[in-house]
């Protein structure tokens, strides 16, 4: 059985003191409730958010890691870096990284094996671009990301995965993929997974979709059989919208 998770993805939003603030609230509004849930937050708000979520099921996420351990890389935080400050998950792979940052299948793969080396859970997104989509091409373009990124990755860490399926043409553009669509993908995923490892691997991971999600409709979108939860940008950045999304 798998358990819905839903996770915020705040991207380059929030200061600490707008943090300290958001996790005020949010922990008043969540007490109580048993979906599992983190926010993936900026590097800068991880500290304070572990703190902040402590005596709560509350998981903690940062967006981004390097895969090296250590070394000459300005600007980079290594995976031991987000490990001491208690941090649960991490994204891999997302599409703003993909496009803006020139993250490829090979560093998602060299990020998720760094990653394995610790508990930290990785949240790897995949999803086609719009052109890709219209050309016939996305369940090629989402099979090669998803294989690329798997490539030497046992069963033992893949069954512990999180992915998210975004459709990048679904991300901040307020065009949700239909629930049919997203559920298409996810199952396509899953048979993936079955055909890349087993079917007990396949069946235990948590396969979210993200793209426009909110509260209007979020029961629709988590009522698919093979949609296990969501990762949800614009709308985690207000505690009531992101509860209510929850509380799908
Ligand atoms: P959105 O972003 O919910 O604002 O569309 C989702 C994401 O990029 O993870």
């Amino acid at each position: 059985m798998r358990i819905p998770f839903i996770a915020g993805n705040w991207k380059m939003f929030k200061t600490k003191a707008e943090a300290a603030e958001f996790a005020k609230e949010f922990v008043k509004l969540y007490q109580g409730t048993d979906v599992r849930t983190a926010i993936c937050a900026p590097f800068t708000d991880l500290e304070l958010l572990v703190e902040a979520f402590k005596d709560t099921n509350i998981g903690v996420g940062a967006q981004n890691v390097h895969f090296e351990d250590e070394g000459a890389f300005t600007g980079e935080i290594s995976v031991k870096m987000l490990e001491e400050i208690g941090v649960d998950y991490c994204i891999v792979g997302h599409s703003e990284r993909r496009q803006y940052f020139g993250e490829t299948d090979e560093t998602v793969n060299k990020k998720l094996k760094k990653l394995f080396e610790t508990d930290i859970v990785p949240i790897m997104c995949v999803g086609e671009l719009l052109e890709e989509r219209d050309a016939g091409k996305a369940f090629e373009v989402v099979g090669r990301q998803l294989e690329e990124g798997l490539s030497g990755i046992s069963k033992e860490d893949a069954s512990k995965l999180v992915i998210a399926y975004e459709p990048v043409w679904a991300i901040g553009t307020g065009r949700t993929a239909t629930p049919e669509q997203a559920e298409e993908m996810c199952a396509f995923i899953r048979e993936g997974l079955e055909k890349l490892y087993d079917e007990d691997t396949a069946d235990s991971v948590i396969i979210q979709y993200g793209g426009s999600v909110k509260p209007a409709n979020a029961t629709e979108i988590m009522n698919m059989p093979e949609i296990d939860g969501a990762l949800v940008g614009g709308a985690s950045l207000k505690p009531v919208d992101f509860m209510a999304i929850i509380d799908f």
